[in-house]
């Protein structure tokens, strides 16, 4: 039986596999326009700037067929074809391509172009601008870069929690415009405490809820098979933050373990014998044949 399949029937033994785990869209789409740019250009070389995923297994296949990765701040190293990942890029990373004469394979996804251009509607309107994701996430340095060129001189914000926030009320006080965007695959519950947090001292608040609805299906479902569950496994890797968000996401509701491969299963495996009902999910990242080595290991408890 395919992953697919299983995604339709629930398992035997009370396994239950989200449909929305594995790959998003705009992941597949960066990945399967990658592998044929290089299937359609064998003599030419093509590179990733950063990795084009967070998953190890998809990268060095990728190294395979000789797409290389390459650092994103590497520019030297760039070859004649050069892959913008999911996350997005700076604009000052378009334009060193662009001046060393690259051919340039925007995989931004369009989810994340959506952000960028709230972002950049609010600061050309004068709203100062916040960000609420990790300051070091590829998509918010991202969509920071993007807004700065129109900010007017005014400081960007990016906070990931709420007492980041709380450190920076003093300088959103003296602002009447504030606006507020999120990383793609943040957790709603970050904006609506940053909203409930601004409304008494904020007079002009423009908010964009700018989460994927990829991310809030997936977070969704998870969420609803959790609630019937013992054990939520979360498989995908701890570099990803929408694999995290959704662990994180998931511990508030039931016994929740994330690992990476089926090889973590024995860690639990105490508590995973001792569950009735067991739910499955993925993060963006996790490819299928990832996902279907766990359930088939599961299967042996
Ligand atoms: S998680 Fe959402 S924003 Fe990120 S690549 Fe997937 S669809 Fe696009």
């Amino acid at each position: 039986m395919r992953l697919n399949d299983w995604k339709i029937i629930n398992l035997p033994k009370n396994i239950k596999l989200a449909r929305t785990a594995g790959f998003c869209y705009g992941v597949k789409r960066a990945v399967e326009t990658t592998k044929k740019l290089k299937s359609e250009n064998p003599n030419k070389n093509v590179c990733v700037l950063g990795e084009l995923i967070h998953n190890q297994n998809v990268i060095q296949e990728l190294e395979c067929l000789g797409i290389k990765t390459i650092d994103d701040n590497s520019f030297d190293d760039v070859s004649d074809i050069c892959v913008i990942r999911s996350h997005g890029a700076s604009p000052h990373v378009f334009e060193i391509l662009i001046s060393k004469n690259k051919q340039i394979v925007d995989m931004t996804c369009p989810d994340v172009k959506k952000v960028q251009k709230k972002a950049i509607e609010l600061v050309k309107k004068g709203f100062l601008l916040l960000i609420l994701g990790k300051s070091y996430h590829p998509e918010v340095i991202a969509i920071k870069a993007n807004a700065q060129k129109y900010s007017h001189n005014n400081e960007i914000f990016v906070i990931s929690n709420m007492d980041e926030l709380k450190e920076i009320e003093d300088k959103i006080k003296k602002h009447k415009k504030i606006g507020v965007v999120i990383q793609t695959t943040q957790k709603l519950e970050l904006l609506a405490n940053t909203v409930n947090y601004l409304i008494p001292i904020v007079k002009d608040l423009r908010v964009f809820n700018t989460i994927c609805p990829s991310t809030t299906r997936r977070q969704n479902e998870a969420k609803n098979i959790a609630r019937e569950s013992d054990l939520m496994i979360v498989v995908g890797s701890k570099k990803s933050a929408n694999t995290t968000h959704l662990a994180e996401i998931l511990k508030d509701i039931t016994n929740t373990i994330h690992i990476e491969s089926e090889d973590e299963l024995s860690l639990y495996k105490d508590i995973i014998r001792n569950s009735l009902n067991i739910g499955v999910t993925a993060g963006a990242s996790t490819p299928d044949n990832i996902i279907e080595k766990v359930i088939l290991e599961l299967k042996k408890y």
